[in-house]
C-alpha cells in the first residue's frame, strides 16, 4: 500500500469520491449508506483498496485491460522520457512513438497496412463506421451504406455504437438510434436450439444466418459487418467450427468489408497477438484500445489494409476524398510510447505462450467446477479470456437468475478475488461468470481464483 498515504487522507479521498464522483455503470443509492471501492495501488495481479485490503484482480483492471499487470516501471519511464520531449501535437502531424509503433503493430498483423490513432474502444468503432460509410458513398453512390452487427456483441457507448449494439440493456432509453444499423443473430452454439438450429454444423448456420439478413435487406444495401472475434460482455462466446471460414466466404462474395472489433481480444488476450488470428480471417479494419498500452495510457487504433486506404487517397483534387476526421488526443504521444513498451514486454516474456497454457490450465481448472456444480452449464473462452455460463436447469439451460450471479461475484470480492460477470447487458442472459486474468498469470494465480468461485458457488447455490 501507498505509505505516502494517511488514512486520514484515504477517507478525505472516499468523502471527495462519494461527494463529486459519478461512478461508472452503476447505481448510486448504495452509496448512501457504504462506501465506494476506491484502488489505490497495484503491482502485478494484484491491487490493494483504500482500507488496504488486497484483491487478486481475475479480470485486468475490471475490464479486460492491464494484459501485462500493474506496476510496470519500464512502461511509466517510457511515457515519462517520451513527455519530456514531447506531450502532444495533433492534426495531421505525425509523432517518433507514433509510426514506431505503428510499424511493430503492423508487422503482428498480416494484410493490414495503417494506423488510425484516438483513444477509446467507441471512438475507433466509430471512426470505422464512417469509414465504411464513406466508402460507400464515394464507391456506391451512398447505397452501400448499412452496417451489419452481431445480437450479443458490443461496440462501444456512444450513440452510433448502441445502435450497433446487440446487448439491449445498454441501449435502452438512449434511443431514438442511428439509422442503418442491422442486426444479426449470435453464434453461441449452447444455445443453438433456442434459435432453432439444426444440432449439425451449427458454425455454417450460423454464419449463414448473416446471408438471409444480407439477402433480406439487399446486398447492394450492405457495406459493412461488425463482429468481436470471441464476444465479450455479451457473454464469452466463442465461434463455433466453421464459423468465421463462411463469415469471410460471405463478407467476400457480397463486396462487405468486414470490420473485426478487437477492443477486448486485441493485444494478446486469446493468446495470439489478435483474436481473429485464432480463426485464420482476414479483416478489412480492425479496431483495439484496452490492450494496446494494458491501460497505462489511453490509446485506441483503428487499423486498415492498403487497399481501403487507397480509397481515400486517389483523387486528390476532390475536396471530399480523405478521411475527415480527427481525434484531439489522438494526437497525445504518451499512448504509443506505452504501447511499444507494452508489445516489447510481451514479447520478451513471452506473455502469449503464457496466456495460451494458463488458459488452458483455467479452462481445465473451470471445467472440474463444473463436474462438481450442476449450475455450470458450460464453460469456455480462449486464451485467458474464460467464461462459466450458470443455469438454473442444465436440461433446459434456464439462465441463473442474475442478482445469483452478481451475488457470486459479491461473494468473491469478499474473499479478495475480483471476478467478472455479464452484467445489465443482454436481457435474460445475465448469467456467464467472466475471467480475463493479466497475461502474467500463474497456476497458483489462477488456483486463488477458481477456489474462490469454487467456495462461493457453494455459499450461493448450495
Ligand atoms: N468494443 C468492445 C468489444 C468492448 O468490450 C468495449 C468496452 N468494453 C468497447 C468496444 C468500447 O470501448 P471503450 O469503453 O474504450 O469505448
Amino acid at each position: 500500500m501507498d505509505g505516502n498515504l494517511t488514512p486520514n487522507d484515504l477517507s478525505h479521498v472516499v468523502d471527495a469520491d462519494k461527494a463529486h464522483i459519478w461512478h461508472h455503470l452503476i447505481q448510486h443509492k448504495p452509496f448512501e449508506t457504504k462506501d465506494p471501492n476506491v484502488i489505490v495501488e497495484g503491482k502485478g495481479m494484484r491491487v490493494w483498496n483504500q482500507a488496504g485490503k488486497e484483491h487478486i484482480d481475475g479480470v485486468s483492471g475490471g475490464v479486460w485491460t492491464v494484459n501485462v499487470g500493474y506496476g510496470r516501471e519500464s512502461i511509466a519511464k517510457a511515457v515519462y522520457d517520451q513527455l519530456v520531449k514531447i506531450n502532444f501535437f495533433a492534426g495531421s502531424a505525425g509523432s517518433v512513438p507514433g509510426a514506431l509503433f505503428a510499424e511493430k503493430l503492423i508487422a503482428k498483423m498480416p494484410g493490414l497496412s495503417r494506423v488510425y490513432y484516438c483513444n477509446s474502444g467507441s471512438e475507433a468503432n466509430e471512426k470505422a463506421f464512417k469509414m465504411i460509410r464513406q466508402i460507400a458513398h464515394k464507391r456506391y453512390g451512398g447505397t452501400k451504406h448499412k452496417i451489419l452487427y452481431r445480437d450479443r456483441d458490443y461496440h462501444g457507448t456512444t450513440i452510433s455504437c448502441l445502435s450497433a449494439g446487440g446487448q439491449d440493456e445498454r441501449g435502452a432509453q438512449y434511443g431514438p438510434y442511428t439509422p442503418g444499423f442491422v442486426r444479426v443473430p449470435h453464434c453461441l452454439e449452447y444455445r443453438a436450439a433456442d434459435q432453432g438450429a439444426p444440432t449439425e454444423n451449427y458454425g455454417e448456420w450460423a454464419a449463414d444466418q448473416i446471408e438471409q439478413v444480407i439477402l433480406r435487406e439487399g446486398p447492394d444495401t450492405v457495406g459493412g459487418l461488425c463482429l468481436e472475434p470471441v464476444t465479450a460482455g455479451g457473454g464469452v462466446i466463442t465461434p463455433p467450427q466453421g464459423y468465421w471460414d463462411r463469415v469471410q466466404e460471405i463478407c467476400r462474395k457480397y463486396d462487405i468489408l468486414l470490420h473485426i472489433d478487437e477492443v477486448v481480444c486485441g493485444v494478446g488476450r486469446t493468446g495470439t497477438w489478435f483474436g481473429y488470428q485464432q480463426y485464420g480471417v482476414q479483416p478489412d479494419l480492425v479496431t483495439m484500445a484496452k490492450g494496446v498500452a494494458s491501460g497505462y495510457a489511453a490509446i485506441a487504433c483503428l487499423v486498415t489494409t492498403e487497399e481501403v486506404f487507397a480509397m481515400f487517397k486517389d483523387n486528390a483534387d476532390d475536396p471530399l476524398n480523405y478521411f475527415r476526421d480527427i481525434s484531439t488526443f489522438g494526437g497525445c504521444t504518451a499512448g504509443p510510447a506505452a504501447a511499444i513498451e507494452n508489445l516489447r514486454i510481451i514479447e520478451d516474456e513471452d506473455l502469449l505462450g503464457n496466456c495460451t497454457r494458463m488458459g488452458e490450465y483455467m479452462l481445465g481448472k473451470l471445467g472440474e467446477l463444473q463436474d462438481k456444480h450442476a449450475v455450470i452449464g458450460q464453460v469456455r473462452g480462449k486464451g485467458l479470456f474464460l467464461g462459466a455460463e450458470l443455469v438454473s436447469d442444465r436440461d433446459t439451460r434456464t439462465p441463473a437468475p442474475e442478482k445469483m450471479v452478481q451475488a457470486v461475484v459479491a461473494d468473491c470480492m469478499g474473499q479478495g478475488v475480483i471476478i467478472g460477470a455479464t452484467n445489465r447487458s443482454v436481457p435474460g442472459y445475465n448469467n456467464t461468470l467472466c475471467f480475463s486474468p493479466a497475461l502474467i498469470a500463474k497456476k497458483d494465480d489462477l488456483d486463488q481464483i477458481v477456489d474462490a468461485v469454487d467456495g462461493a458457488l457453494t455459499r450461493v447455490f448450495g
